[in-house]
């Protein structure tokens, strides 16, 4: 059975709690400087507006430690930047300096069709991280619908994520979920449990230890891993090859011989870089050098070289699903970003063929934006700890707390 979504819901004339991720990140000076998941939760939002309901939005921004209201961590930017992107959003109100406060309270109550609500930074509450119920239940008071579009903290049990809609499932009240975390899902899920082949991973980052519970998840499962970033040297070294200052996790030298070993006994291929884009230090504009093989003592790795990249742009051309998670090299730093970009081009050659192609959010979703290809992804992960988990196979609490259809919810 499918999760019952937004969209399928009657909401005339009902007051619908949306649960967002706006957690962006920020300027010091408090300017938003990236705002896709405000972009990507609009269609939920719209959604219940132009079917004449009315929407109280909630989100967390930032780590305040929940000792109430902090103006640093006001969701006023949130406010003002949802005014600027949606005619129908120009009347929202951000009320209250808590969500638990009167005022929240009695403007939700007021509502009337079309209007919104953005309620305070729900971390003021010291409730929220510890998912309690005693929070939930004065929150659930104030809406007649529950809906969970905040992908990128799905995989925590928050009060508002976890023990919210159970209040409301427990008042006889529909929980559903956004169209943003029913898209996340559809792709992220869709792809680990019926991909077309071949199914290509690319794995990457800094940490084998961030990565060992996907690679243990994806091996069997997907045709091959390709692996590159800082992690691939902790692999290499594992093999003996010679890594000079590449950034290594020594204590995880057994785990990653354990991880090549397993992948040599199943279906899956997990291929490292062969070669290396190497400097001294990873500053922009420094001297580099290409080492095949074996790194030189004073050197360290930042980038899969360029026959590695030709060679995974190949694997990637033949695939039908891709995932991606974690840049190849060190990315911030020009030319440490070529790997990362031109394995990026191929994925999306790939994708305009017809392949399936997958990014996760944080890092990822940065690497490839920053390579200027993220338009041609079929789905970008608004979540990075979430998209993650979702390729270690786990299974996320705040969901089961959601409604379920008998009808598929898409098609
Ligand atoms: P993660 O958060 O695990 O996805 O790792 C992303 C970080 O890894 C980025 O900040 C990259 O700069 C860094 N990174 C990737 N490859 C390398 C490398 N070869 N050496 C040093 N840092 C790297």
């Amino acid at each position: 059975m499918a999760l019952s979504r937004i969209d399928q819901t009657a909401v005339a004339g009902k007051r619908v709690f949306i649960r967002a991720d706006f957690n962006v990140p920020q300027e010091d000076d408090g300017r938003i400087s990236d705002d896709r998941r405000i972009r990507l939760t609009l269609p939920t939002i719209e959604s219940v507006l132009k079917r004449g309901g009315s929407v109280i939005l909630a989100s967390h921004l930032g780590r305040p430690e929940g000792k109430g209201h902090e103006a640093a961590f006001s969701m006023a930017p949130i406010a003002a930047r949802l005014r600027e992107l949606s005619p129908q959003l120009a009347g929202l109100r951000l009320v209250g300096t808590r969500c638990t406060d009167a005022e929240a309270a009695d403007a939700a109550r007021a509502l009337k069709a079309g209007e919104v609500l953005l309620l305070e930074n729900l971390r003021f509450e010291k409730g929220e991280k510890k998912g309690d119920a005693a929070l939930a239940a004065q929150l659930e008071t104030i809406a007649d619908v529950y809906c969970n579009d905040a992908f990128g903290a799905s995989h925590r049990t928050d009060a508002s994520m976890h023990a919210l809609p159970l209040a409301f499932r427990a008042a006889g009240k529909p929980t559903v979920t956004g169209l943003l975390l029913d898209r996340e899902i559809r792709f992220l899920q869709g792809v680990l449990e019926t991909p077309e082949r071949p199914f290509v991973a690319i794995i990457g980052g800094a940490k084998v230890s961030d990565k060992l519970a996907a690679l243990r998840n994806l091996i069997g499962r997907v045709d091959s891993i390709l692996v590159g970033g800082a992690m691939a040297y902790t692999f290499l070294k594992a093999q003996g090859v010679a890594v000079g200052r590449s950034r290594v996790q020594d204590d995880m030298l057994a785990q990653a011989l354990e991880i090549l070993q397993s992948a040599a006994g199943s279906r899956t291929r997990l291929e490292l870089p062969t070669d290396h884009v190497c400097a001294a230090e990873l500053k922009e504009g420094v001297a580099t050098g290409i080492a095949v093989g074996p790194i030189a003592a004073d050197m360290m790795g930042l980038d899969i070289g360029p026959a590695t990249a030709a060679h995974y742009a190949q694997v990637v051309a033949a695939a039908r699903t891709i995932i991606w998670n974690g840049p190849l090299g060190a990315f911030e730093w020009k030319p440490f970003d070529a790997g990362t970009s031109s394995v990026a081009a191929a994925v999306i050659r790939a994708t305009k063929s017809g392949a399936t192609s997958v990014a996760g959010g944080g890092d990822t979703a940065a690497a490839v934006e920053a390579c200027g290809h993220a338009a041609g992804f079929s789905h970008i992960s608004t979540g990075g700890g979430a998209s993650l988990e979702m390729l270690e196979g786990k299974s996320f609490e705040c969901l089961e707390a959601i409604d379920r259809h008998i009808e598929p919810s898409y098609s």
